[in-house]
């Protein structure tokens, strides 16, 4: 088996019970390996254990003697219960020694607050002998960086606003000693088709894939993701180029409207910048998804070069007084029908004077359904300039992802709309 080094993997331990328990999710392993991702590097293989000294030795111990390079993060502060350099001392059969400049920075860092430093901190100073101290100057606990015997372990403290910048300032240069790969990646993302819809559609490209050409679909209810990676390594890079942009071009191609973005960007960044370039400004009333499309919309810096007003109309009171909805219309078809759908949207692109509007009316569950009107029927209006659309859908899932697919069409309607529009106004 080819050493780590060159399968460029890192083994990675998170160490912290609360880690273990409901109330704290892991989420250093993600930003890690997101970041290693830029460089080549894979994670091989992640643990998260307690904070108990025979555990974390022992998942320690394991590591050392499976992997060449780990990244274990937590467990270094000044508490009784920060025990991972004590354990991995104690593994490794070496000595934790003082380093009076370190209690100095310690210290000086709690002076500099106003505050005076309390004695348990005096911990933070002990370091394995023999590792290079990494600064931390977001917290009191350093990092280290330890190499044996050509094995690396690098100690890291667990919060992320600590971690993050230790790793990308500290740990990613670090790790450029072991050689750098060029990594070609692209994010491209679908809506309106499911998994398997989307995979049918890009089989004739799984026949001729390069051989270093990773290629993983990752498909959320309303979102689908093709990411494509390849490192570029060895003779012919400019050829190596070309195969990728050749399976990118043609995934893209096979898959036509549904891809909104080839750049991994969400789509309410897509819909943005195209109202942007557009110059055009829009506004949504929403039902069934409660200020969701609102939220999303707004989720994007500068939203308000275009967007100008989101109503949340829940009850049919409210869409008659705020939309002018007319009462006999509701009364007639429902708040949940295609007519209330198209009335939301053209009430709001009234009201607003908004060039688009969007609406969302719909049953998002788990109650609420009839026959007629089943769970996860939602009818989605747009108004643009000179008419309207409604279109009726039936999602699947639980309330929250009923409620995302809906937004996910309207803004997905909304993009196709300005694409088509954009289209002819190049024809003229
Ligand atoms: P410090 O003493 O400066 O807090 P530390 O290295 O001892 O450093 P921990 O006590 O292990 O850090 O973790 C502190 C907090 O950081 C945890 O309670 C948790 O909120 C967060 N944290 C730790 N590890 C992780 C992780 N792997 N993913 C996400 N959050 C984490």
């Amino acid at each position: 088996m080819k050493n780590q080094q060159e399968r460029r993997t890192i083994e990675f331990i998170a160490v912290g019970s609360e880690l273990l328990t409901p109330y704290f999710l892991e989420t250093n392993s993600l930003f890690i390996s997101e970041k290693l991702q830029e460089l080549g590097w894979t994670l091989s293989c992640k643990t998260v254990v307690s904070d108990r000294l025979e555990e974390l030795k022992q998942v320690i111990k394991i590591a050392w003697r499976r992997s060449r390079l780990i990244l274990v993060c937590g467990g270094l502060g000044p508490t009784d219960d920060d025990r991972t350099r004590q354990a991995v001392a104690e593994v490794l059969g070496t000595r934790l020694v003082f380093r009076r400049d370190i209690l100095d920075k310690i210290r000086l860092r709690f002076e500099s607050g106003g505050l005076k430093m309390p004695a348990s901190n005096r911990r933070q100073a002990y370091v394995i002998e023999g590792a290079e101290v990494l600064e931390n100057p977001n917290g009191t606990a350093p990092g280290l960086w330890l190499e044996r015997k050509g094995r690396v372990m690098v100690l890291l403290p667990g919060p992320p606003s600590e971690l993050k910048p230790m790793v990308e300032n500290l740990v990613l240069p670090r790790l450029k000693k072991f050689g750098e790969v060029r990594v070609l990646r692209s994010v491209i993302r679908i809506t309106g088709a499911g998994e398997s819809m989307v995979e049918d559609l890009i089989r004739p490209v799984y026949k001729s894939l390069p051989a270093k050409l990773q290629l993983i679909t990752l498909a959320t209810p309303g979102d689908v993701q093709i990411r494509l990676e390849m490192p570029v390594g060895g003779g012919r890079p400019e050829a190596q180029e070309k195969a990728f942009s050749r399976v990118k071009e043609r995934v893209v191609r096979l898959l036509g409207d549904l891809v909104y973005s080839t750049e991994g960007q969400p789509l309410e960044k897509v819909v943005g910048e195209q109202l942007r370039a557009a110059g055009r400004t829009l506004a949504c009333a929403e039902s069934c998804t409660g200020g969701l499309l609102a939220n999303r919309i707004t989720n994007i810096a500068g939203s308000s070069d275009y967007f100008l007003e989101g109503l949340v109309t829940y009850s049919n009171r409210s869409k008659t007084l705020e939309l002018g909805v007319p009462e006999e219309l509701l009364g007639e078809k429902g708040a949940v029908s295609e007519e209330v759908a198209r009335a939301m949207a053209e009430g709001v692109r009234k009201k607003s004077g908004a060039d688009f509007a969007l609406s969302t009316t719909g049953i998002a569950g788990p109650g609420g359904g009839s026959q007629v009107k089943p769970v996860g029927l939602v009818y989605v209006g747009l108004a643009f300039p000179g008419g309207s659309t409604v279109t009726r859908n039936l999602f699947r899932g639980s309330r929250e992802q009923v409620k995302f697919q809906a937004t996910q069409k309207a803004l997905d309607m909304l993009r196709l709309k300005l694409r088509d529009m954009q289209k002819e106004a190049g024809l003229k």
